[in-house]
């Protein structure tokens, strides 16, 4: 079995857009800058903002966090878009979700100019990946999607299964998995045999936010299993699959922690660089 290692992994990926961005700023004299903006004083938002603002300053980004408090008005928040969106010198933009009830979430998303959406949330984005044409792709799946590639490169004709259907991961994980030729079921709540549809696949990703969900008689033998799953347990954090039944039997496997969560901000500055490199064409 192959314990996934996404810590590694996120490492390698900051290396290599560290090394990117210096030849970056050689050729261009500027580097990619992200700018992220965070509503009120909600502690796991807080945090993540804080992880990302220290990730893309290691890799050479320039960072910076815009604050305002919870009571902000959505008009204050829309006009720091626009301001954002002609700025040369900001590649991305990404306002820290949840919003507080009174801002209209989708107005927002749709506020950011899809060229700086280094979330991938935006209308725009989210058509031209199911199009096939190049876009942003929201981070987790694509961390999901890297890791993938990295066990099995040739995912031509692979059976995956992906359970939970959310626009954040779901939605954008078939989309970049029918682009590698899988053939994809993706299964939700009303799902009537969720454990049959399971033993089909060779990849099976795990997105629902239920405990351990997924049982070891749930996988096939040598199938890859990701879980995308972060769940707070009276036991810790555990994801949406039961590591240690499927561990014994899966082909290769993410932890929680320690699997696909290190990817997403990994992801996310090279959604950042990649926003620049397009502004640069
Ligand atoms: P969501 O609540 O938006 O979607 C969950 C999906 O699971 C829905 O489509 C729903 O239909 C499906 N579902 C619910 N119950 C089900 C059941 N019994 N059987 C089959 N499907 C069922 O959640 P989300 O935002 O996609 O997040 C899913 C999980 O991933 C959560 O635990 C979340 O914390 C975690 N997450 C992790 C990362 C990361 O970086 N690792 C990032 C985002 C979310």
């Amino acid at each position: 079995m192959i314990l996934i290692d996404g810590k590694k992994a996120a490492a390698e990926l900051r290396e290599e857009l560290r090394k990117e961005v210096v030849e970056l700023k050689n050729k261009h004299n500027k580097v990619p800058g992200l700018t992220v903006i965070l509503i009120g004083d909600l502690t796991p938002s807080q945090i993540y903002v804080r992880n990302k603002e220290k990730s893309a300053k290691e890799v050479g980004l320039k960072s910076e966090v815009i604050k305002y408090p919870d009571s902000v008005e959505e008009k204050v928040i829309l006009d720091k878009i626009d301001e954002l969106n002609k700025d040369d010198t900001v590649s991305g933009i990404l306002v820290q979700l949840p919003l507080p009830k009174h801002i209209d979430k989708q107005k927002i998303i749709e506020a950011i100019n899809p060229s700086k959406d280094v979330d991938g949330f935006h209308p725009m984005n989210v058509g031209n990946l199911s199009s096939g044409y190049e876009s942003s792709v929201p981070c987790t799946p694509l961390g999901c999607y890297l890791l993938i590639k990295k066990i099995e490169p040739n995912l031509s004709g692979k059976k995956a299964v992906i359970i939970g259907r959310s626009n954040l991961n779901g939605k954008p994980m078939t989309q970049l998995l029918l682009k590698e030729n899988c053939t994809v079921t993706i299964t939700h709540s009303r799902t009537k045999d969720l454990k049959a549809e399971c033993l089909e696949a060779d990849i099976l990703v795990a997105a629902v936010g239920i405990p351990e969900l997924v049982k070891e008689d749930w996988v096939k033998k040598d199938a890859i299993v990701i879980d995308v799953g972060i769940n707070k347990t009276d036991k810790g954090i555990v994801g949406d699959v039961a590591f240690d039944e499927v561990s014994k039997s899966a082909r290769a496997i993410t932890p929680v922690p320690g699997g696909v969560g290190p990817m997403t901000i990994a992801c996310l500055l090279k959604n950042t660089v990649e926003c620049f490199k397009r502004s640069q064409l």
